[in-house]
């Protein structure tokens, strides 16, 4: 077996992950690497998991917040808890989380 970019002939390694037929010039042969970075290389499964930040999915209505001035932010409905009050309505904001709460009359 010979080496794919220089052609010389392979020497046996022997390294922690295991014994494999090397290069002398250090050259990586490409069916070697494939076991060996299945343990080397963290990067590829992390990119699906990091589906999102911290931002707020469900911040999707208008409205700027006081506090940091991001534009969107989460409808918070609370219905009233006596049937004389009027239903309170509160905005999260999807950025920093502070709640506004807004009379829903004005709405
Ligand atoms: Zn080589
Ligand atoms: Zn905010």
């Amino acid at each position: 077996m010979f080496c794919k970019t220089c052609g010389t002939l392979l020497l046996p390694k022997k390294t922690s992950y295991g014994k494999w037929m090397a290069c002398p010039n250090g050259h990586s042969q490409p069916e070697m690497q494939q076991k060996a970075t299945l343990q080397i290389t963290p990067n590829q499964p992390m990119e699906k998991v990091v589906v999102g930040d911290s931002k707020n999915f469900l911040a999707v209505h208008d409205h700027i917040c006081e506090k940091c001035g991001y534009g969107k932010a989460e409808l918070l409905e609370i219905m009233p808890f006596y049937s004389d009050e009027d239903n309170v309505i509160r905005m999260k904001c999807g950025n920093c989380g502070k709640v506004k709460q807004l009379d829903g009359k004005v709405m």
